[in-house]
């Protein structure tokens, strides 16, 4: 992908450039039968960082390349700060793009891999190496310009493939799970950093994961796909507070599914009566969707529930509990309060007062 050939390079031109939004007005893509996306509407903002967040084969991919120009769409157009771009080229879009991993130059140094988009600007070499140098420095990379990809590690590679799509000053980064390939541990560190940087340049960005725990902790706004339309646009908290379908509510954070009954203005469950947020679907069965931290448990000789594994995490722990009507539940307790609370421990668990989702069974 190139910029226009007067168009300056580098950490400098990233700082000054505002960040460029990003609009998806109904984009269509079939794929024979398979509908990858179904008329996707999304207004990103200049300088936004928006995660697109959803299971396996939803379309993200597909609206990701669709931003960048390597699929065209049946239908509906891409707006690049105000301007349609849907029949613009890849390389006329002014977009840096880094994939899954693998996708280094293996032949290149990490330096020449960083300045490989300059090169095909025909930027002279001292140009390339300037920029190189100052983009990785910026991913913490510096020391290792002159090694090749295969003796740097799957972070770095990935750090590498985020300064060489940064190196011509793209106005939208695009990222494709950048991270699903990575070790635990490093794929929080690198995700803490692609943010930081992110910040730093105030380039619009968008990002793909099937990861909710990775959307919710970078992301401005988090966009939940499902089958190639967006469930839900929002910030994580109000995402995670108040899901706006039954869909969002399970596939962001843990939630139970807990049997209820309908009442006046409310559902029945656990044996307590709770307000309802949003609708009540008006037939069939209906669960409470209550979220771990949102159940209260007590170790009580004549309880129903029994603690069947204890989970310690740190400043939580996270309880099974089985309920006599064969459900279980997960609940989250303060690991301080925890200690009696062991595996076979009777115990009694009841919804905090707070309203609950409901959805059908
Ligand atoms: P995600 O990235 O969310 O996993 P994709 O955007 O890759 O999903 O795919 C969305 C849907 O489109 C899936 O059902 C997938 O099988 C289908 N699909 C994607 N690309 C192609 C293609 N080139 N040919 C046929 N089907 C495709
Ligand atoms: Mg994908």
């Amino acid at each position: 992908m190139t910029t226009t050939p007067d168009r300056p390079a580098g950490v400098e031109a990233l700082r000054d450039t505002p960040g460029v939004g990003v609009q998806l007005v109904g984009l269509t893509r079939r794929y024979g039968d398979v509908l990858a996306l179904d008329g996707l509407d999304l207004d990103i903002a200049g300088g936004e960082f928006l995660a697109l967040l959803g299971p396996s084969g939803c379309g993200k991919t597909t609206a990701l390349r669709a931003i960048a120009g390597f699929e065209r769409p049946d239908d509906g157009q891409v707006l690049v700060d105000g301007r349609d771009v849907t029949g613009t080229p890849p390389a006329k879009r002014d977009m840096g793009m880094v994939f899954q991993a693998y996708s280094l130059f293996p032949n290149l140094t990490v330096a020449e891999n960083v300045g490989y988009g300059l090169q095909v600007r025909r930027r002279p070499a001292k140009e390339r190496k300037a920029r190189a140098a100052e983009l990785l420095e910026l991913v913490g990379l510096a020391a290792n310009a002159g090694r090749y990809p295969h003796q740097l590690s799957g972070g770095q590679q990935q750090r590498v493939a985020l300064a060489r799509a940064l190196a011509v000053a793209p106005k939208v980064l695009l990222l494709d799970e950048p991270l699903s390939a990575l070790d635990a541990q490093v794929r929080v560190q690198l995700r803490e950093e692609i943010r930081r940087i992110q910040l730093e340049l105030g380039i619009t960005t968008v990002f793909v994961t099937h990861d909710q725990a990775e959307a919710l902790s970078v992301a401005d706004r988090v966009g939940v796909l499902r089958a190639g339309r967006l469930e839900q646009v929002a910030s994580p908290d109000e995402l995670y507070e108040r899901p706006a379908t039954a869909f969002v509510a399970e596939f962001v954070g843990t939630m139970n599914r807990i049997p209820a009954t309908r009442t006046e203005g409310g559902v029945e469950l656990m044996g307590v009566r709770r307000p309802a947020v949003g609708d009540v679907p008006v037939s069939g069965d209906v669960v409470a969707l209550v979220r771990p931290e949102s159940l209260l448990v007590r170790a009580d000789a004549a309880g129903a529930g029994r603690v069947v594994t204890r989970t310690f995490s740190g400043a939580s722990t996270r309880l099974a509990v089985a309920l006599p009507d064969g459900a279980e539940v997960v609940v989250d307790v303060a690991s301080a309060d925890s200690q009696q609370l062991t595996p076979g421990t009777a115990v009694t668990v009841t919804p905090a007062e707070r309203p609950v989702l409901v959805g059908a069974v």
